[in-house]
């Protein structure tokens, strides 16, 4: 189903080369791992994935190189239904993240290639409506996400970061966001709160302060198994997690990202479109992979039922 808007994401696409190893090596050490894969990766990519499997008509923003790993990323996120037409290819590698999964903890080392490439020109060109909504992420320059939501806010249309991974930059574009997601340690380093914040009314509260929110803006934090919280100016609205079995949460938050934002996009408002994340998330987290394990949006519909 096509909403009345559209949902447009600016961000990164890797190649994830995924390996899984009993225990990760010390430094120096060598270990043995099993189940080699290449596979669609990167927030931009997963988000977008997500925004298309809720049904959004989804436009990325991104660039890839010239090469094989540019080409099947582009025929990966083209088979998830999203529209490419827009990713730029450049003459950098694709961005690329060596990820080493063990049962007790994991390791990635991220290149960004390509991504790095990613500029505001990207963004000149773009039809932004006032039911489209823009939704950026911490992997490709802030500097094009500031002329995307600058165009954005310009046309009337709702602007969202997710200000994951971590980064002070993100400061900078706070002022430009109608909704901010964050998790807990995204929160704790934006807010630069001491041991971070208590996860209740009061702390969440604190939280939404000390970025200097304003009256229409948002503040979304997920916190995992528990759910998430949304925290407004007049209260917290707080929608449990839904109890499953996990098998692997890798892009838990990307799956949820893209769903809000497609959500948004249909004309749902911020509650109708948190529940229907949440529940999508929970889905991810029961299958292995990132972009591999967005549900389709029936199967989310029939969970919260
Ligand atoms: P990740 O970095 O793993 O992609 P994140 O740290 O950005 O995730 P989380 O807060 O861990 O974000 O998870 C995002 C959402 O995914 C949660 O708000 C929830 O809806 C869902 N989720 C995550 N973990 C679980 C879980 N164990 N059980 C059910 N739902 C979960």
């Amino acid at each position: 189903m096509v909403g009345a808007g559209k949902v447009i994401v600016l961000g990164s696409v890797n190649v994830d080369l995924l390996v899984s190893t009993p225990r990760l090596p010390c430094a120096g050490e060598t270990v043995s791992g099993t189940g080699l894969t290449r596979q669609l990766g990167g927030k931009g990519a997963n988000q977008a994935v997500g925004a298309a499997r809720a049904g959004a008509h989804c436009i990325l923003l991104a660039a890839v190189g010239a090469d094989d790993d540019g080409a099947s990323m582009m025929a990966a996120l083209a088979s998830h239904g999203v529209d490419t037409g827009r990713v730029h290819v450049t003459p950098s590698a694709t961005g690329c993240a060596l990820v080493a999964t063990s049962p007790q903890d994991n390791q990635i080392i991220h290149i960004a290639g390509a991504n790095s490439d990613v500029g505001a020109m990207l963004t000149a060109g773009v039809d932004v409506g006032p039911d489209d909504v823009c939704l950026a992420q911490m992997e490709t320059p802030a500097s094009a996400t500031a002329a995307l939501f600058r165009r954005a806010r310009a046309a009337g249309a709702c602007t969202i970061l997710n200000a994951a991974p971590a980064s002070l930059d993100a400061r900078q574009l706070l002022p430009l966001c109608d909704l901010i997601i964050v998790n807990e340690s995204e929160l704790a380093l934006l807010t630069g709160a001491e041991g971070g914040l208590r996860l209740d009314a009061l702390g969440l509260t604190r939280g939404r302060n000390l970025l200097r929110l304003t009256h229409g803006q948002t503040l979304l934090v997920t916190l995992g198994a528990d759910g998430l919280a949304i925290v407004e100016e007049r209260g917290v609205i707080w929608i449990s997690g839904h109890p499953v079995a996990v098998t692997d949460t890798t892009g838990a938050g990307d799956c949820f990202c893209g769903y809000l934002a497609a959500g948004l996009a249909r004309g749902d408002d911020m509650e109708r479109a948190a529940r229907e994340a949440n529940a999508a998330a929970s889905i991810a987290v029961q299958s292995l992979g990132a972009a591999a394990s967005i549900p389709a949006r029936a199967a989310v519909l029939q969970i919260l039922a």
